[in-house]
């Protein structure tokens, strides 16, 4: 392809809501553009050679491990949606509407209740079982915070699979069978990543595993361990027992369950100062407002250790909920509640609660009193309580709970999410086939996604320096480019072009930049635009050599012309 061509409208220009370099440089790299709404985005021919090359590798994976590729319509009938029950559930995330004949309709954000009401009415008998069918296309979901370019877009691309089984222990073989899978096509995009235990939401069940971009500027916070594999994203992750805290010379406070005034102490830090006790011992009530279908809302208080902090994936599901949000203390007050000084005994009507796991039986706490102005202390937390959950935010330091060794904090793009779903979609569905045995059973289910559209992002936030995109030779849009450095200097073109035309004939996809620009424009568009190799035809023809300049780390090597065709193929 010839840059004089080719529509690459680089500029210097940095997007104003942009501030992670793969936002900043796919703009101005000209690989993509915003279309003026946020989280939308148009594809230029560089950013689409890109995409096709991530494209490509997953699909060449999927296929080789047996999945099939499908193509299923976007606009989804509501109606599909109401009988899995997800069509209230999703919240607005999901974006409905009316065709001209007033029937509901979605855009489909994910495609469980697609692909199984494809399956319920193809596919009878579990002769025809194992099925794993994918799809690689747009999604929309109309997200809250669309954000940092193709990273959280409104609409993206996405390779969502659905695999369909006789058994459990079939879709656990299927589901270890996509995590060697998906570790493949992110290990030859070149990404450093790390598969982590995930959240499986509301559906609950063991088996959901995220794959992990590790980048400082990721959204998702992840535990990993300092001493063995062990890794989690925050909203699943668990520790040891969090260890009591030693008091000097002292033992841990003992003391007789009593109330106590403590006017104006509301804080667990004030409360701690007043008791003279660590944190530890407090009992700390956090309070939400759950939401639930049908627009029912209740208030929920998680009590948890004071040097906690809840984590709120963990808590909406402790409740069952679509989604917690803040609650106000006026709120609090009309439903009977005492801000500052909330416990979980004698609560009004409405409200439910939970305690994290991790205090049971515990004794000698502290906490609110439920009535104004005081605490009771001397709190024995019981052995046995449905209201037990796993509730809080592992911290850096906290204990691993495989080997011992300590936890730690990282950040990490979700580039891909593998989930043991059972018959959660099946069931509700109806969607059956006929056993051994002639009897109707519903599909054991996985669903595995990917990224795609995220994944270019992930890609430059893990390679870049600050003059531009340096692409993995995977995902490059182009394996090398050829710089002629002054294209009014007939030998130097006709030197370029001859490098162009052999390398083409060696299959090699190459760029060359016969543009009658600056040689210095033409060299910060190759760092910007991040091919990983360029051969400069230059000033240094005169001595029959030209340079090759490796775009990770700028390396510079002089090569003589009549070896330059077999240097650049070796290298690639
Ligand atoms: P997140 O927690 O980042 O919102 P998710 O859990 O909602 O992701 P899934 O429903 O598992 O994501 O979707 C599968 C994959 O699609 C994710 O692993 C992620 O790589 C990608 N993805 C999800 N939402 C977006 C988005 N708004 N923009 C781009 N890619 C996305
Ligand atoms: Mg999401």
């Amino acid at each position: 392809m010839r840059f004089s061509r080719m529509l690459i409208p680089t500029t210097k220009e940095v997007p104003n809501d942009a501030t992670l370099p793969s936002h900043i440089y796919l703009v101005r790299g000209g690989f993509i553009q915003n279309v003026g709404g946020s989280g939308l985005y148009n594809f230029l021919p560089a950013g689409k050679r890109v995409l096709d090359k991530v494209r490509a590798i997953a699909k060449e994976e999927l296929d080789a491990a047996g999945c099939q590729e499908v193509d299923l319509a976007f606009v989804t009938p509501a109606a599909l949606w109401e009988e899995s029950g997800r069509y209230e559930k999703y919240g607005k995330e999901l974006l409905r509407f009316k065709d001209r004949k007033a029937n509901d309709f979605v855009l489909g954000p994910t495609h469980e209740e697609m692909m199984v009401n494809l399956v319920r009415h193809t596919v009878k008998s579990y002769k025809q079982l194992p099925l794993n069918l994918y799809q690689i296309k747009t999604k929309f979901r109309d997200e809250i915070r669309p954000r940092f370019g193709l990273m959280r877009g409104r609409e993206f691309l996405m390779k969502d699979g659905y695999s369909f089984h006789k058994d459990a222990e079939d879709m656990r073989r299927e589901f270890d069978l996509m995590e060697q899978t998906y570790s493949r096509i992110f290990e030859r995009l070149g990404l450093d990543f790390r598969i982590v235990e995930a959240d499986s939401g509301a559906i609950g069940g063991s088996g959901s595993k995220e794959f992990m971009v590790l980048a400082d500027s990721g959204e998702d916070t992840i535990v990993v361990c300092d001493s063995c594999s062990y890794g989690a994203n925050i909203e699943a992750a668990r520790r040891a027992p969090k260890p009591a805290p030693v008091y000097g010379e002292d033992e841990a406070p003992e003391m007789t369950r009593t109330d106590f005034h403590t006017p104006g102490v509301t804080t667990i830090d004030a409360l701690a100062e007043f008791f003279h006790i660590d944190p530890h011992h407090l009992i700390k009530a956090v309070a939400k407002k759950a939401l639930y279908d049908e627009g029912i809302e209740k208030i929920v208080l998680f009590f948890i250790r004071g040097n906690d902090e809840l984590e709120e994936t963990k808590a909406c599901n402790a409740v069952d909920a679509n989604e917690l949000i803040d609650v106000s203390e006026e709120e609090l007050r009309a439903a009977g509640l005492t801000p500052g000084y909330m416990g979980f005994n004698a609560l009004p009507e409405g409200v439910i609660f939970r305690m994290d796991q991790e205090l049971r039986s515990e004794e000698n706490l502290i906490m609110g009193g439920n009535r104004d102005a005081y605490h009771t202390i001397g709190v024995q937390m019981p052995d046995v309580s449905e209201h037990y959950a796993d509730l809080v935010a592992v911290q850096p330091g906290d204990v691993c709970p495989h080997c011992g060794g300590t936890l730690s904090h990282t950040k990490g793009i979700e580039v891909g999410h593998i989930f043991q779903l059972g018959t959660r979609y099946s069931e509700p569905l109806g969607a059956t086939f006929l056993d051994e045995n002639g009897k109707a059973q519903p599909y054991e289910m996985g669903t595995y996604g990917i990224g795609i559209s995220r994944l270019l992002a992930a890609i430059i936030e893990q390679h870049h320096d600050d003059r531009g995109c340096i692409w993995t030779p995977a995902s490059a849009p182009f394996a090398v480019e050829i710089i002629i450095s002054n294209v009014k200097k007939e030998a130097e073109r006709e030197a370029g072009e001859a490098l162009y035309k052999q390398l083409q004939e060696a299959g090699i996809e190459v760029l060359l930049d016969d543009r009658p620009e600056r040689f210095g424009s033409k060299m910060s568009d190759f760092e910007l635009i991040g091919i990983p190799l360029a051969v400069v035809i230059g000033k240094k023809l005169a001595d029959g050599q030209a340079e090759i300049i490796v775009r990770d780390g700028l390396e510079r090597t002089d090569v003589a012309m009549d070896a330059l065709r077999d240097e650049v193929i070796g290298r690639l």
